[in-house]
């Protein structure tokens, strides 16, 4: 039962109500899923006090301070972000994978980074744009780390804003779910970015929906520094190769192997089109 909600007026007062047990509420569609307060032992524990991000202006979308990178608010709703101009196509995508509106209206990005579920469909692509986040750690100091090493290990951080460095840089995002309402068995994006002076590309792949988070598939990132891209029956290989889904209720691993290998690969080939560098010899 909620014995408590607080909406602080302040990022000091919202960490300092953290720091004494509350747990942040931003969208609620997290928290107030039925489905998931059984698995999280800090709903079925007793009392239940929360504190709510809505007063902190933590929403909106701008350039940062060297005009290149954009910046997200952490209390930004999907929606908002795939309706903006600015924000990377990839990202629009993921966000929109949400089926309904209504999910993707209340639901926050940075609800959905720090829910750190494996069938996420931003995280793969916020990864894949080297996004970091802008955080406040439990001594209120104030971080900014990697997403990748947020979901290693969150910390207890509250997040206040989500930064993408150089969101030109080519990205892809894929899902695929068994129907338009089911939970994926594929999340994965992936990016090209400029190698330096050798030229070529550095690229940046996570999949979702293969591990207990969302993972970088270093093998296969390997094989994509070129300006072009392998054969797709290489591709798949490979991915099939480094990722290793469990069997449930989605389907069997086997399965799920397949269908990853077989949508990532989609997505480094669209990226390399994308980035201007197929020749047509798939
Ligand atoms: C019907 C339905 C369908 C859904 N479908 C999908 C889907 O397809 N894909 C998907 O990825 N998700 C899906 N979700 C899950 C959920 O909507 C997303 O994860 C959402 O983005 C969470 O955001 P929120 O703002 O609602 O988070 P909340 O529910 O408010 O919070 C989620 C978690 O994050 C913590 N938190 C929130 N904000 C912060 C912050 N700034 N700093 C630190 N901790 C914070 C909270 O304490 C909580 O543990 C679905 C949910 C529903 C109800």
């Amino acid at each position: 039962m909620i014995t408590s909600f607080h909406i602080p007026a302040s990022l000091e007062e919202a960490r300092k109500l953290m720091n004494d047990g509350y747990i942040v509420i931003a969208g609620g569609t997290q928290i107030n899923n039925g489905a998931r307060l059984a698995a999280d032992p800090a709903w079925v524990a007793g009392d239940q006090r929360l504190v709510s991000l809505q007063a902190l202006g933590l929403t909106g979308i701008r350039r940062g301070d060297d005009g290149r990178a954009l910046v997200i608010g952490a209390m930004t709703s999907l929606q908002d972000m795939a309706d903006h101009q600015e924000v990377p196509a990839a990202l629009k995508d993921a966000a929109g994978f949400i089926p309904t509106r209504n999910v993707r209206n209340q639901a926050t990005l940075g609800g959905n980074i720090a829910a750190r579920r494996s069938d996420s469909y931003v995280i793969p692509a916020l990864i894949a744009l080297e996004a970091r986040l802008a955080a406040i750690a439990p001594d209120g100091g104030r971080k900014e780390i990697p997403v990748e090493d947020y979901l290693e290990d969150p910390a207890d951080c509250l997040i206040t804003e989500i930064v993408i460095p150089v969101p030109e840089v080519p990205c892809v995002a894929v899902k695929e779910s068994r129907s338009q309402l089911a939970l994926p068995v594929v999340s994965a994006a992936v990016a090209l970015h400029p190698a330096g002076v050798t030229g070529g590309f550095r690229a940046v792949l996570a999949a979702g929906c293969v591990a207990k988070q969302s993972v970088r598939l270093p093998e296969v990132e390997a094989m994509l520094s070129g300006p072009e891209p392998p054969a797709r029956a290489d591709i798949e290989a490979a991915v099939a190769a480094s990722v290793a889904p469990r069997s449930d209720t989605l389907g069997s691993a086997e399965y799920k192997r397949h269908v990853n290998a077989v949508r990532i690969a989609d997505a480094v080939l669209a990226v390399f089109e994308s980035a201007g560098a197929s020749d047509g010899k798939r």
